[in-house]
């Protein structure tokens, strides 16, 4: 191991005995009280340093044997200390391409601060190598979806579209002016394979143990439509495949100036498709009626839906970013919910979706059966921030359906 105070976290000194690590509510930690030796070792945490040679160091400026790994100790507990050289063979795979490397580093920052343990954020940055996702849907939305997730080092993005790319579809991290005219499913492959950092050895991309001539199973779908109402209104039919097989999946679109991004729908465990379909007809009855009719060919959208850049932007990257949480093991606030943001005013709002009594998918009563159990007490973040008793029930159920979490 060779430690290194998570450098993506700026240090300040509060006083004259604690340091602050971190600016933003959601992730700073204070430290104290730190005695002046104790200040000097820090300094030597830098990550080019094993422990062996942290300690004569140590042992050299007077310090007393001990004192590197009680530092250590504590830096681990407060989950400011990282592994230069952790995260597992994937990771080591990676450092070996410095191209790709240096491209995610950024990335791999961002996971550094939300994963304390030592080497969780390269560890999970290398696992999202051997990760396969399908992208259903090439417009704005979905193409620059793909693309981030490409980017984000995410190995085998899929993106599946019909028709051909329309002057309306170009956005910026999407579809270029240059692929109007193409085959939608062939222009969004060649964005997915130029947006990515680097292309990994075979060997790396696929999940590890599987023979060579199987193809791995999707961890998730994402549905983003050029049409957004099927996001905002999904099709359970659409959905059963999944549901069946228990693949995760997340909707994503941006219908009528309206951008929703949820739910991410944990097959068993949280509301699907159905439930949704089944809830809306509870509240207002003659939803079925409508969705039928514009569902009906002849009287469907057609041509460029209302859905300008800036708001396809925010969704395709909300949207990237619920799905790398999920990818990286975590829970994120879309699970069993909907984001739903509107123009002029773009305040997002969100709105949870309990699973269904009457639906088939069966999550109801998984549901019931955690809630007898009164699984879970909240759990407190860096920050002390407590989690919502919604989100802990949904990770119990996740962890107990097998998702989350169990991808490094
Ligand atoms: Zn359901």
């Amino acid at each position: 191991m060779h430690p290194v105070v998570k450098p993506a976290l700026r240090q300040a000194w509060r006083d004259l005995r604690h340091v602050q690590f971190g600016t933003t509510a959601a992730h700073a930690v204070v430290m104290g009280p730190v005695d002046t030796a104790t200040g000097c070792l820090l300094s030597l945490f830098d990550g080019t340093r094993g422990l062996p040679r942290l300690r004569d160091e140590a042992r050299a400026i007077g310090l007393p044997d001990g004192q590197v790994d009680a530092l250590l100790g504590r830096l681990a507990k407060a989950g400011l200390v990282d592994d230069a050289t952790g995260g597992g063979p994937a990771a080591d795979a990676l450092r070996k391409r410095p191209g790709a490397f240096d491209r995610l580093r950024s990335d791999l920052a961002s996971l550094s601060v939300v994963h304390p343990e030592p080497g969780g954020g390269m560890g999970r940055l290398a696992a999202r190598s051997a990760i396969r996702v399908q992208v259903r849907g090439a417009g704005r939305v979905g193409a620059v979806l793909a693309a981030a997730l490409s980017a984000a080092g995410v190995g085998e993005v899929e993106v599946l579209d019909g028709g051909r790319v329309e002057p309306w579809d170009v956005a910026p991290g999407g579809l270029p002016a240059k692929a109007v005219g193409e085959r939608r499913a062939a222009a969004a492959r060649q964005l997915v394979r130029q947006s990515a950092p680097g292309r990994a050895p075979r060997a790396v991309r696929r999940t590890a143990g599987s023979p060579p001539s199987v193809e791995s199973p999707l961890t998730l779908v994402i549905v983003a439509p050029r049409d957004g109402l099927a996001a905002y209104a999904p099709d359970p039919g659409a959905a059963e495949d999944w549901v069946t097989t228990g693949t995760p999946h997340l909707y994503a679109g941006v219908v009528e100036a309206t951008g929703v991004v949820g739910p991410l729908v944990l097959p068993g465990g949280t509301a699907c498709a159905g439930c949704l379909a089944l809830h809306r007809a509870d509240r207002d009855p003659v939803w079925p009626r409508m969705m039928a009719q514009w569902s009906t060919p002849g009287r469907r959208a057609t041509g460029p839906g209302a859905c300008d850049l800036a708001l396809a932007t925010a969704v395709a990257g909300t949207a990237a970013a619920h799905a790398l949480s999920f990818l990286d093991g975590e829970l994120p606030a879309s699970t069993g919910a909907r984001w739903e943001v509107s123009s002029p005013l773009l305040d997002w709002r969100s709105e949870q979706f309990r699973p269904h009594r009457d639906c088939s998918c069966g999550a109801a009563g998984q549901t019931q059966g955690e809630r007898a159990s009164k699984a879970g007490t909240p759990h407190d973040t860096m920050a002390g921030v407590t989690a919502s008793t919604e989100q802990c029930h949904h990770a119990d159920a996740a962890r107990r359906l097998g998702f989350g979490g169990a991808h490094v």
